[in-house]
């Protein structure tokens, strides 16, 4: 019997009625000859509430008991599903992470899914159930409970897809689908229809929020078909799949803004070998996630070195680097909190020239500044001024016509 993923984010089960509506969806494919596995997140702001409870309480709370509390938000919505699910007639059973048998890396607030015992969910939808899994969650070797950091429930439902060899995963959500850009910040975005997983692998991890980036490295490495859609209408939304031939025609798919970085610049670390490495493997022991790394030789002795990181790593990655001073010998730190990144992406740059041209005139027109800029084959990103920010995302967005459909598009 094929398997069906679908995921429901916080503000898809905020409520009773938006809850029974998601119920009604899954039975709906239940119904249709679907084993049907739900994975839902947190009800509306719950998370962002039970962190607020967190802080008041202790403003440095341990990270294995901050684990413990959110993960309950997500535990009341899945009982709640099931709830909801009986009362319509259709038999189901909700699962924490523990329970769904979903293993982690032992590390709180940002943990990894190492492997899913399937047989545990497997057995509940032979049985004719449907399987309502909390999502954001597993369980750690020592039987702690981790959290797969914010937005973790994407990764839940994409990484069960895989595991369980669904048709497909369905991530219902607040907009119709993947926008060029998010639809809150320019009102003119446009819907995509299919995009590739590496655009879409590009466009979360620089900030577009719709998917977590997890997801998607889940999603390639195991073929698994994602499909963004909306929670309230019955309409087609957005296909992450592999890329297929007319996506190279497109050159810019995506255009994306991050304004919660900040940027570390170490002045006149030694240009010798190794030193990099050490400075790096010193974060990665501290957990600190680093996004761009640019260095530049100043002589041949003496190089600067700077780095972003999201801003919940930023006090840990500043400790780290204080910390091995005299081992790397630098003479001193320079932190940027008031930046924001731009970036556009689209796997048509690959084969395509002057798009870096284009946008480098086009922020210059408008009087921005750019602090760095770093590359991939697919995308261009610029750290600017974060007061800019929201007008060159604009600008980015007209210049390169994504508020256009791709065959409407002058370049
Ligand atoms: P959920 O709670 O369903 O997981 P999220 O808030 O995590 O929902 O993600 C949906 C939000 O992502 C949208 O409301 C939208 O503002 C934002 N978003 C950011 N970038 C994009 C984009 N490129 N396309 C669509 N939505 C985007
Ligand atoms: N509830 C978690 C969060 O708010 C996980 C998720 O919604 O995906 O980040
Ligand atoms: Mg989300």
């Amino acid at each position: 019997m094929a398997i069906i993923v679908q995921k429901f984010g916080g503000t898809s089960v905020a409520d009773a009625e938006k809850i029974q509506r998601a119920a009604r969806r899954a039975k709906k494919r239940a119904d249709q000859g679907y084993q049907v596995v739900m994975v839902t997140s947190a009800r509306g702001k719950m998370t962002d509430h039970l962190i607020a409870d967190a802080l008041e309480l202790n403003p440095d709370p341990c990270r294995r008991e901050m684990d413990q509390l959110l993960s309950t938000g997500e535990q009341q919505t899945v009982a709640l599903m099931a709830m909801a699910l009986h009362s319509m007639g259709q038999p189901a059973i909700s699962m924490t992470g523990f329970q769904a048998g979903i293993r982690t890396d032992a590390v709180p607030a940002k943990a990894r899914i190492t492997n899913i015992e399937r047989e545990k969910i497997q057995a509940q939808l032979d049985d004719g159930k449907i399987v309502v899994v909390a999502g954001f969650q597993g369980i750690d070797e020592y039987e702690n409970i981790t959290t797969l950091g914010r937005g973790g429930s994407d990764t839940s439902a994409v990484a069960l897809a895989a595991a369980l060899e669904a048709e497909q995963c369905e991530i219902y959500t607040d907009v119709d689908g993947v926008y060029t850009t998010d639809p809150r910040k320019f009102k003119r975005a446009l819907k995509i229809d299919q995009i590739s997983y590496d655009e879409m692998l590009e466009m979360a991890s620089l900030g577009a929020g719709v998917m977590h980036g997890r997801a998607i490295e889940f999603g390639k490495k195991y073929g698994v078909t994602i499909h963004v859609r909306s929670s309230s209408k019955e309409i087609e939304g957005t296909l992450i799949t592999h890329e297929v031939p007319k996506m190279e025609g497109i050159l810019v798919s995506g255009a994306t803004i991050q304004k919660d970085l900040a940027k570390i610049t170490i002045i006149e670390i030694e240009n010798h070998p190794g030193i990099a490495a050490r400075i790096f493997a010193n974060l990665a022991k501290a957990r600190v996630s680093v996004n761009d790394i640019i260095q530049t030789e100043i002589s041949e002795d003496i190089a600067n070195l700077s780095f972003t990181v999201g801003k919940s790593d930023l006090a840990d990655a500043m400790k780290c680097i204080k910390k091995i001073k005299s081992d790397v010998n630098y003479k001193d730190m320079f932190v940027r909190e008031d930046i924001a990144e731009v970036s556009i992406v689209g796997i048509g740059m690959r084969t395509h020239y002057g798009v870096a041209d284009k946008m480098f005139n086009a922020l210059a027109q408008k009087q921005v500044n750019i602090d760095s800029i770093t590359t991939s084959e697919i995308r261009i990103s610029c750290i600017i001024d974060k007061d800019q920010g929201d007008m060159a995302l604009e600008t980015l967005c007209t210049v390169f016509e994504l508020d256009k459909e791709p065959e409407d598009r002058e370049m």
